[in-house]
């Protein structure tokens, strides 16, 4: 037994832990060993990828490129190969993973098992958009090819299904083209929420890129909006980037009622400055947060929570609002405020997150006075007609993931018996 949290840090209950490292091993490393859970790089924020006193299958160990189809773009790996290793593969190439989230460290399994957006959602839709196919373990030995064009109705529950479905073995992903790792990038500060919608209009579909840092702690709302595109400059020397790691976790949390005020003004004065337009590398772009190993920490020894929501377009503006005083008056939040806008691609999973309209994203430290006003963001969010997101959550309630989730009857017929979850447990009750 091995003690192991997610990325939140909220717990670190032991787990009997099954490294997988040859897929041709992977079916009898399952049958009989569960229930269990599938487990790429933790970073989930809450309980997706965690099973308290039982059975983890760790995927990291399955990182092989199975093929790569230099001419079409179209590559196939293991489950468990991290999106940093295809982009460092790909991009010299030519070719880039159309859909990266915050952060490279995640696996491609854990990509699809929650149906990644990144911040090109407007532009490319989510992960499982590119997945042409993907091969499903079931812990009875059943193995089952999936696609858009085959087995559909796995497909739809794979994507998106919290691993729920089986493990996914390998996956062929479809590859976009690219001129290069350089973005032309704007820095454009606004006031209030008006303008952001303004801006988020704007950027589409001139900017592939979009997404704006919000100041929690103001009520007149003060952000900085951010936007990319291709470079046509793409000859710069590539720069180096050495990581670097939070020496230690701080016994409290680093940010919290007397630093979130200070910490939010000195963010945006210093990215103020940044203002204008600028080529930057799109790891520095797409994944500034990569550039400190295990920032994590910063929440101290109780760990953290994030609370992401989507609210739909018609009752964006109001719910945005609402949401964004009731968290600016609690003086609680996180200087990680992100704010944006999803485009109106329908996704391709059962019970993908995203839907159109705009997501609102914040950390907050793990300490009871949270939970109030996170009752109060999910009556906003209900009301709304939105959405939390699973791969951020820890502690939406059962009643309001079915209510939110229409896929959720069909998906159920798909699960794997032998996978279960902390997270399956406390919102499907098994
Ligand atoms: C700094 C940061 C920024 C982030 N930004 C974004 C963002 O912009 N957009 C976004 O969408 N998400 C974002 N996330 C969330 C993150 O991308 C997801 O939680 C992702 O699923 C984590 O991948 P992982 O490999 O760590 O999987 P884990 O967290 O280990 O697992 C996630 C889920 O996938 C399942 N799973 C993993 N591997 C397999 C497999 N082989 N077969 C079946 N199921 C599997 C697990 O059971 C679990 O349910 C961010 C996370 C962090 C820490």
């Amino acid at each position: 037994m091995r003690r192991v949290s997610s990325w939140g840090r909220l717990g670190a209950a032991p787990h009997d832990v099954i490294e997988l490292r040859e897929r041709s091993l992977v079916p009898q490393a399952l049958k009989g060993r569960g229930p269990g859970i599938a487990f790429g790089m933790g970073r989930s924020y809450g309980d997706a990828c965690l099973n308290p006193d039982g059975v983890l299958w760790q995927t990291s160990g399955l990182d092989r490129f199975i093929a790569f189809d230099a001419a079409a773009g179209r590559l196939t790996c293991e489950a468990g190969v991290l999106l940093r290793d295809i982009q460092r593969l790909a991009v010299p190439r030519g070719w880039t993973l159309p859909v990266i989230p915050g952060t490279q460290l995640v696996t491609v399994g854990g990509a699809i098992a929650n149906d990644l957006h990144g911040k090109n959602h407007h532009a490319t839709g989510t992960f499982g958009d590119h997945v042409m196919r993907l091969t499903l373990q079931r812990t009875d030995g059943e193995t089952i090819a999936c696609g858009p064009d085959r087995q559909r109705d796995w497909f739809a529950a794979t994507v998106g299904g919290l691993g729920l479905t089986g493990l996914i073995v390998e996956a062929e992903v479809q590859l976009q083209p690219t001129a290069g790792p350089w973005l032309d990038t704007e820095i454009v500060p606004y006031a209030g929420l008006d303008a952001f919608f303004t801006l988020s209009e704007a950027a589409h579909p001139d900017w592939e890129h979009a997404v704006s840092w919000i100041d929690c702690t103001a009520t007149d709302l003060r952000g900085l909006f951010l936007r990319a595109r291709s470079a046509s400059d793409q000859s710069r020397p590539l720069p180096r980037r050495r990581p670097l790691t939070l020496p230690l976790t701080p016994p409290v949390s680093l940010v919290n009622g007397l630093t979130l005020r200070p910490l939010n003004a000195a963010y945006y004065a210093l990215n103020r400055r940044k203002t204008g337009q600028r080529i930057v590398h799109q790891e520095a772009f797409l994944y500034p947060l990569d550039g400190v190993l295990e920032w994590n920490r910063l929440y101290g020894s109780r760990g953290f929570f994030q609370y992401q929501s989507v609210v739909p377009t018609a009752n964006a503006r109001a719910a945005t609002a609402e949401m964004l005083t009731a968290i600016a008056r609690s003086g609680e939040g996180s200087v990680l405020a992100v704010l944006k806008t999803f485009g109106g691609r329908p996704p391709p999973g059962l019970l993908s997150f995203v839907q159109p309209g705009v997501t609102l994203a914040l950390d907050f430290q793990n300490r009871p006075a949270v939970a109030a006003l996170f009752d109060r963001l999910d009556a906003i969010v209900r009301e709304a007609g939105g959405r939390i997101y699973p791969a951020k959550d820890a502690r939406m309630p059962a009643a309001m993931f079915a209510a939110s989730y229409p896929g959720l009857d069909s998906f159920t017929r798909f699960r794997d018996p032998g996978m279960s979850s902390a997270m399956s447990r406390r919102l499907m009750g098994k």
